[in-house]
């Protein structure tokens, strides 16, 4: 793929700089610096850049213009993600936008794609993933939540946990067992539901930052119409497979890590005019950063390997899943080190760590507090969306055919 800019694409990114200039009030920026340590995004602000977003018909960069999408091509995405990155842009709840729309294009009916799909872009459905349970993650067919049939409905009962959003959303996605027989992935059949129906309940779970971001989700009999199946009965682990490949596709995690470093430098450059040696100038400190500059240099080089692949409509294959491995464990590092260097000069109070990108930011006026909250709920990017372990296991088998 040949990676120069054409003369459309350099087009293209001003009509996004100049978009962003206009939409992306100072506010909105200063709230999605503030959030930027959320797993996925802070409710208000992500629905309130959403429907900016939706008059401007940019909610789906991924989708087909027929679809309500834009229709750009892959390097129009890629280009539009770096320039989100770049100024700062609040980040939109992924569950519909990037995992069940592109799956309803895939394997839903014209009856669900013309109902849901615009209603994902308004906003005015929030969609959660039931996938995990309690002993189902890595093992996912494993699943044990029991879909019957009933008439025209299914009955379920089970549990789900780990249910980002599920607080917030009005319907979920769901994967529920409708067959013990055969091998464990062929008797899972996927589900869309509203979270209103007779029978859920939603449980908070508090993450060790002490936020409220995810849930445990219970449900007694609940009575789901047949209609809300996508693709045939015990299909669903095909679906959600390929549901997957949106949930750990990115384009722009070598940029934002590479972002968070230039903040980082330029925080520990800072901090020698204040308190003595700089802390830039130490061989040690030095070292680790240029490592994670490399990093992310290598994963933004892996990035476009993503990009060469998506634009020639093939499947990025385990270059995704070395994106994915690389980009979790360097932001994990970059937090590390910027935590150390807080801890080196003391962090007084007005000092904040949300200048480092994503997952760095504080939540309140309280910084000490909010910048271990901050680092800790980092520590899910090597859990959520597939474990390090996990993704390792897939390259061994894609790459090493073992
Ligand atoms: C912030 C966050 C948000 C999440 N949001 C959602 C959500 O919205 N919806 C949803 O369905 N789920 C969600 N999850 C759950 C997530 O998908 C699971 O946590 C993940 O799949 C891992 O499963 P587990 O937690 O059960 O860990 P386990 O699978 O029990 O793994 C425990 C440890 O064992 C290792 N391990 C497991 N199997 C193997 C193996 N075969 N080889 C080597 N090592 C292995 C793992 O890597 C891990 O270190 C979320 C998780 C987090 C952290």
């Amino acid at each position: 793929m040949d990676f120069a800019h054409s003369k459309e694409d350099d087009l293209f990114r001003q009509e996004v700089q100049d978009f962003l200039a206009n939409k992306l009030t100072d506010d909105l920026k200063q709230r999605a610096r503030a959030a930027g340590w959320r797993t996925f995004t802070d409710h208000g602000l992500a629905m309130e850049w959403q429907s900016i977003l939706h008059e401007q018909g940019w909610v789906a960069p991924a989708w087909p213009k027929e679809h309500g999408g834009t229709g750009w091509s892959v390097m129009q995405r890629f280009i539009y993600q770096q320039e989100c990155v770049a100024a700062g842009t609040p980040r939109l709840y992924p569950q519909g936008i990037m995992m069940l729309g592109p799956t309803l294009i895939g394997h839903g009916t014209e009856e669900q794609q013309s109902y849901y799909m615009p209603r994902i872009l308004s906003g005015e459905d929030l969609w959660c993933q039931g996938y995990s349970e309690p002993g189902s993650g890595s093992d996912l067919a494993s699943l044990q939540t029991k879909a019957v049939k009933d008439g025209g409905d299914y009955i379920i009962n089970g549990t789900k946990i780990w249910t980002s959003t599920a607080h917030h959303a009005n319907r979920m996605f769901a994967l529920v067992r409708t067959s013990a027989e055969d091998k464990p992935q062929k008797g899972i059949t996927f589900l869309m539901l509203e979270m209103d129906t007779p029978g859920i309940e939603v449980e908070p779970i508090i993450n060790m930052a002490g936020e409220h971001e995810f849930n445990q989700v219970f449900f007694t009999d609940v009575r789901v119409p047949q209609s809300g199946r996508v693709g045939e009965e015990g299909q669903g682990w095909t679906v959600a497979k390929y549901l997957l490949e949106f949930e750990r596709g990115s384009l722009s995690a070598g940029a934002s890590l590479a972002n968070a470093l230039t903040k980082l430098k330029s925080f520990a450059s800072e901090r020698d005019s204040e308190s003595g040696p700089a802390l830039i100038d130490e061989a040690g400190f030095r070292t680790r950063l240029h490592e994670l500059e490399v990093a992310a240099d290598a994963i933004a080089m892996t990035e476009k390997i993503v990009l060469s692949s998506l634009s020639a409509n093939q499947n990025p294959g385990s270059a995704a899943n070395v994106s994915k491995i690389l980009s979790s464990e360097t932001q994990q590092q970059i937090q590390e080190l910027a935590m150390e260097a807080a801890g080196y000069y003391g962090v007084p109070n007005h000092i904040v760590l949300e200048e480092f990108g994503p997952n760095f930011g504080p939540i309140g006026p309280d910084t000490s507090r909010n910048n271990v909250a901050s680092y800790l709920t980092g520590r899910m990017s090597t859990i959520a969306g597939g474990t390090g372990e996990v993704q390792r296991n897939i390259l061994a088998k894609l790459e090493l055919g073992l």
